[in-house]
C-alpha cells in the first residue's frame, strides 16, 4: 500500500524511530515483556488508540505553541539534522517534558514530536536494564515491520541476551518473502481486523488479503503467536444502528464498495466461503447498507476460527472509544462493544475449533 510512510521509511536503515518503550508490559505478548513501539504505520485504522504513531513529524510547529515547559524546539517546517544524520524536524527534550500530551492533541498530522532516534546498540542498552526481569521483547507500533532493516539489526543482539522476540503486526507485511526476519523471531501477533474486503478497507485503508495470507503462512511454519480481532459495537453513539449514517461516512472516505444489507447476507457469505468454511476473499459489491456490526464481527470470527489451529490464542478485543480520534467515533460510534455479544462470539469461535479464543 503506497503512502507517505514509503518515503519516510526509505531513510530508515540503521536507525530506529521509536515512539515509546514500555519497560514492563503484560499485555503485549505472554509473560512480562519490554514493549518497543515504533513510529509510523501504513494503515489508518479508525479505532486506533495511538493515532499519533501513524505518521512522522513534518515540522509544522503546531505543537511548539502548546508545550507548557519549552520541551520542544525547531520546527517551522525546517528539518534539521539530528544524531545519525536523520531528519529531525522537531527536537524533544525529555528532561523538560511533563508528559501532558498537549503536543499530541495539537498535532494535525497524526504524528508525535516525542520520538527517539536510536541505533540498535542504544536500544539494546535500554533493554539490558530490564533483561533480568522479563520473558522477552515485543516490537509493536505503528507497524514495526516498516522498520524491517532496523529489526534485523537489533533482534540478534537481543537474542544474545537470551530473550525471545515477538512482532506485533497489522498483517500487511508479506512475511513469506522474508525468511531471514522470520528465522530470528519467535512469532507474530497478527491482527485480522475484518475479512469483508470493503469493511476492512473502510476500517483500515487496506484489504484483508495479505493478513489472511499471513495467518495461513505463519501458522504453517509455526510462527503464528496469536491473532486479534477488534469487535465493533452494535450501537453507534451517533449512528442509529445499521444504515445510512455508516454508509454515508464510508462513502465520504472514498470507499469504493457499497456493502450489502442483512437480507443479502446469505448471498454475500456465499462469496466468502468455500464448502469447508474457508475464506477465499472475493470482494462484495452492490447497492445497500453496511452490514450491521454484529454481522461483520461474526463473519470475521467465523473465518478466523475456521482457519486457526486449536492451540493458537485468538483474542477478541472489545472496541473502546477512549483515545479514538473523532473520525473513527463518527463512523464506529462512541459505545463499548457489549461484553455479552463478545462472549457469544468467543463461544462461537471455540465451537468452530479455535479452542483458545477469549475476550480481552
Ligand atoms: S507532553 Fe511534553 S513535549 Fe508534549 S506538550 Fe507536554 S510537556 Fe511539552
Ligand atoms: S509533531 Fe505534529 S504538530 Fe508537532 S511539528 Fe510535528 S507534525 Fe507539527
Amino acid at each position: 500500500m503506497a503512502g507517505p510512510w514509503t518515503e519516510e521509511c526509505s531513510i530508515m536503515k540503521k536507525i530506529g524511530i521509536i515512539n515509546k518503550i514500555i519497560a514492563f508490559s503484560n499485555v503485549d505478548g505472554p509473560g512480562n515483556r519490554t514493549a518497543v513501539f515504533f513510529q509510523g504505520c501504513n494503515l489508518h485504522c479508525l479505532y486506533c488508540h495511538n493515532p499519533e504513531t501513524i505518521h512522522f513529524c513534518v515540522g509544522c510547529s503546531a505543537c511548539l505553541a502548546v508545550c507548557p515547559t519549552g520541551a520542544l524546539e525547531g520546527g517551522h517546517g525546517k528539518a534539521v539534522m539530528g544524531e545519525g544524520d536523520m531528519l529531525q524536524p522537531v527536537t524533544w527534550h525529555p528532561q523538560k517534558c511533563i508528559s501532558c500530551d498537549a503536543c499530541i492533541k495539537a498535532c494535525p498530522h497524526l504524528a508525535s514530536p516525542k520520538t527517539r532516534r536510536m541505533t540498535a546498540e542504544e536500544l539494546l542498552t535500554e533493554i539490558k536494564k530490564t533483561a533480568p526481569y522479563i520473558n522477552g521483547v515485543s516490537f509493536s507500533g505503528g507497524e514495526c515491520t516498516l522498520q524491517r532493516d532496523f529489526l534485523v539489526e537489533v533482534i540478534p543482539l537481543i537474542r544474545q541476551l537470551g530473550l525471545g522476540v515477538l512482532l506485533d503486526s497489522n498483517g500487511t507485511y508479506d512475511f513469506e518473502k522474508d525468511p531471514e526476519l522470520l528465522e530470528m523471531i519467535d512469532g507474530v501477533m497478527l491482527d485480522i481486523k475484518a475479512v469483508d474486503p470493503a469493511v476492512c478497507r473502510t476500517l483500515t485503508g487496506a484489504g484483508p488479503e495479505m493478513p489472511i495470507k499471513n495467518l495461513k503462512y505463519l501458522q504453517s511454519v509455526g510462527k503464528l503467536a496469536e491473532v486479534r480481532t477488534v469487535l465493533l459495537p452494535e450501537e453507534g453513539g451517533s449512528l442509529p444502528g445499521e444504515g445510512q449514517n455508516r454508509r454515508s461516512a464510508a462513502s465520504g472516505r472514498g470507499s469504493e464498495t457499497i456493502l450489502v444489507t442483512s437480507s443479502e447476507k446469505a448471498t454475500s457469505e456465499g462469496s466468502f466461503f468455500d464448502d469447508d468454511g474457508g475464506w477465499h476473499g472475493e470482494a462484495v459489491t452492490g447497492e445497500g447498507d453496511l452490514h450491521p456490526p454484529n454481522s461483520m464481527n461474526e463473519l470475521t470470527v467465523r473465518t478466523v476460527a475456521s482457519l486457526l489451529s486449536p492451540a493458537i490464542p485468538y483474542k477478541l478485543l472489545r472496541y473502546r472509544p477512549f483515545g479514538v480520534r473523532q473520525e473513527g467515533i463518527d463512523i464506529i460510534g462512541n459505545t463499548i462493544t457489549e461484553e455479552s455479544a463478545a462472549e457469544a462470539l468467543a463461544a462461537l469461535a471455540r465451537s468452530l475449533g479455535a479452542e483458545n479464543c477469549r475476550v480481552v
